[in-house]
């Protein structure tokens, strides 16, 4: 509900508002969003914690939680409204458009507002962002590049601001968060960023497999924040018999305790699913010396987590009208998990088995 519902309410004033008169408003958005998510995380205690705060302002796709920062997003959503707004008055009403537009690019006798939007183009431009249109090229409609992979509730993908918010909040990752963090949290940061990473933080709990436990839950946002874990100490496991640390390190890294191949069974499952829904007959951890294939030992200990046999896909397309209803099906599926096209053949070709 945060980071769906409150976070993205903020859009409407950043971007029709300049900065100067939304600054205030937006920090106090700010600050109530991150004291919600302590209350609900039951982490009160933690809530000066202001690196932590600073990762959760990041965007899922890099490493943080989505609780986006409406005032480090203004000056780019004003920005942005300005240039997704100028092709309309263009339409609408070209005489004041050409008034606007010559003010926007003269220096002199500026409105204040328009002044505002040209600091935004100059901040971004500050922060590394070369691929703006000019003012000129705004009016005449041009549209932003594809925004990237796994993009947040609060990025408005329309127009420019999605694009423009995404080099701020490179840079604030790259010149704020980065410096002071520690090794350790730079590799966290690193392992939990990308779009698919983060995809279980924009996923709607609509049935069963899109839901996390309460716990789960909670253990996995304060990984992200690198708080300590709602776990039991102890040792982790009789292969390696270290201690498990309250950061959660230990227990995500143990390649002997089995949660590895725990972490492997979500997506297993998903797999399964999806050759199930497109007419295959899907067996789970079967073992390899039963799967048929030639010179496999009998006493193999080895299993494959997932086998489809009998798709109307590889080695002939029987149902042609079946299959195309399938990829429709994948295609949704690839949307919401990202996963790719590659790993799809891998599996497809497993049907061969
Ligand atoms: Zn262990």
């Amino acid at each position: 509900m945060l980071s769906q519902s409150a976070v993205p309410r903020a859009n409407h004033t950043i971007r029709i508002l300049p900065p100067s008169a939304s600054s205030a408003y937006a920090a106090k958005h700010d600050a109530a969003i991150w004291e919600t998510f302590c209350k609900v995380t039951g982490a009160a205690g933690l809530s000066e914690d202001a690196l932590a705060k600073q990762v959760a302002t990041l965007p899922g796709r890099l490493g943080g939680l989505g609780l986006r920062s409406a005032e480090r997003s203004a000056p780019a959503a004003y920005w942005a409204s300005w240039v997704d707004a100028l092709s309309v008055i263009q339409t609408k009403a070209p005489d004041v458009a050409a008034t606007v537009l010559h003010d926007l690019e003269s220096s002199a006798g500026t409105a204040p507002c328009l002044q505002e939007a040209n600091a935004g183009l100059e901040l971004l431009r500050s922060q590394g962002a070369a691929d703006l249109p000019t003012w000129a090229e705004a009016s005449q409609g041009v549209r932003p590049p594809q925004p990237d992979e796994g993009i947040d509730a609060a990025d408005l993908d329309r127009g420019w601001q999605c694009h423009a918010c995404s080099t701020l909040e490179h840079f604030f990752l790259e010149q704020v968060v980065l410096p002071s963090s520690s090794s350790a949290r730079r590799s966290l940061l690193l392992s939990q960023s990308g779009g698919p990473a983060s995809a279980w933080l924009r996923a709607i709990p609509s049935e069963p497999a899109f839901t996390l436990s309460p716990l789960r839950l909670q253990v996995a946002l304060r990984r992200r924040l690198r708080w300590p874990l709602p776990l039991s100490g102890g040792r982790c496991c009789r292969g390696c018999n270290k201690t498990l640390d309250l950061l959660g390190d230990r227990a995500a890294a143990c390649p002997l305790a089995g949660r590895l191949k725990l972490r492997s069974r979500p997506l297993e499952r998903t797999w399964a699913r999806v050759l199930r829904e497109a007419g295959g007959r899907v067996r789970e951890n079967l073992w390899l010396r039963d799967a048929g294939l030639p010179g496999i030992d009998p006493g193999d200990g080895r299993r494959i987590e997932v086998v489809a046999t009998g798709l109307p896909v590889a080695r002939g397309m029987k149902h042609p009208r079946k299959f195309k209803k399938t990829f429709k099906s994948l295609q949704t599926f690839k949307s919401f998990f990202k996963l790719s096209w590659e790993s799809l053949k891998v599996f497809l070709n497993l049907a061969k088995v």
